[in-house]
């Protein structure tokens, strides 16, 4: 779980508002619903009209940057981070190398989405980063570890070499969160991370956050975020802020039961193969997600039911739930489940998984 650094983050996330606090303030923040702020005189920059920004917004915000150590902007979801990243970061003519086995959204948004505006789409598996020949490449976007296949990829060497060739290195951070891993610190230019997962944490707001040292990448940014309205509505921002604020003792929980159903997932005859990623010195944890695969689809469909896991596409909350990601065109076998661990008790999830499996 996270080193003092880190947890030195975490403990100032959660005093950036106690340690501003006067008497007769609310101690959580409060929700500010408005779009627009009272202009008697001159506009001040910021709280003019909430397209630009607005209190609970900047408050999330800030909180975000606590744990990123580097200046973020919220966006309405994961997507809607990639977008405006993107947007900020390319431009007609450039070339732009994702993960063909990482999260299929991103690639599509290039190849239906930019590819009419100039942007080319190139991809390699994540296994072949590292030696992907790089001429030509303005931008490189990986997840680490990947989705749903888990493969951990180095950020330092892969920095390194995007560098020395002046292309730049976005990461998505969606699966560890700044808690378990830092990009940012590893060399990446910029960071890309879905809220909608661990980080909000709780199945009921889609959010997302874009992080980065370089200011005028920043600039550019929220440039793209004001003229797109690409800008979250307060009240999920606030469910997002609620959220962060148990982030890591959810992570610590999520990790723990993780690892405790491993061998009892491995000594299963229903699975031929369980996926988790080796211990690895860049992330701080192997994580809450496990990649499994059951003899057939029906045999991990029925798995689900009886462990009590929610079948569902998404991962990161506070319930367990498994996705087959074949039935989202994933290359992967029909019975392959990425299951996400949530914050039950350790032992009572175990004896479940152990129980389903033994009435498979
Ligand atoms: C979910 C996810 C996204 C997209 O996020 P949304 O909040 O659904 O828009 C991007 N990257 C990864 C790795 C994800 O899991």
């Amino acid at each position: 779980m996270p080193n003092s650094a880190i947890s030195a983050r975490m403990l100032a996330m959660l005093h950036t508002r106690t340690d501003a606090l006067s008497a007769g303030d609310p101690v959580p923040e409060p929700l500010v619903m408005t779009s627009a702020f009272a202009l008697p005189h001159n506009p001040k920059p910021n709280r003019t009209y909430a397209r630009f920004s607005n209190p609970t917004v900047e408050a999330t915000e800030a909180r975000i940057a606590a744990l990123e150590d580097a200046p973020s902007l919220l966006f309405p979801s994961g997507m809607g981070a990639y977008s405006a990243a993107l947007t900020a970061l390319l431009k007609q003519g450039d070339t732009v190398l994702m993960l063909s086995d990482g999260y299929y959204a991103a690639r599509n948004l290039v190849s239906d989405i930019m590819a009419p505006f100039g942007v080319t789409l190139e991809a390699c598996p994540a296994a072949e980063i590292l030696t992907h020949p790089l001429d030509g490449i303005a931008l490189v976007v990986v997840e680490t570890p990947s989705n749903p296949g888990l493969d951990v990829i180095d950020i330092k060497a892969l920095s390194a070499r995007c560098h020395a060739v002046g292309a730049k290195l976005a990461v998505d951070n969606t699966v560890c969160t700044p808690l378990l891993q830092q990009p940012l610190d590893q060399g990446a230019d910029v960071v890309i991370v879905s809220d909608t997962k661990a980080m909000a944490g709780h199945t009921d707001v889609l959010m997302g956050h874009v992080a980065s040292r370089d200011p005028a990448f920043m600039e550019r940014l929220l440039t793209v975020r004001n003229l797109t309205g690409n800008i979250p509505a307060p009240h999920d921002a606030w469910l997002l802020l609620r959220g962060l604020e148990t982030l890591d003792v959810r992570l610590e929980r999520m990790c723990a039961n993780a690892r405790a159903a491993l061998p009892t997932l491995q000594a299963s005859r229903h699975i031929s193969a369980v996926v988790y990623p080796a211990p690895h010195a860049q992330c701080s944890d192997q994580g809450f997600l496990v990649g499994a695969t059951f003899t057939d689809a029906q045999t991990a469909d029925r798995f689900l039911a009886k462990a009590g896991f929610a079948a569902m596409t998404s991962f990161g909350g506070l319930h367990s739930s498994g996705d087959r990601r074949a039935r989202w065109g994933d290359a992967v076998p029909e019975g392959f489940l990425r299951l996400s661990f949530g914050v039950e008790p350790t032992a009572a999830l175990t004896a479940a998984i152990t129980r389903a499996l033994a009435e498979l």
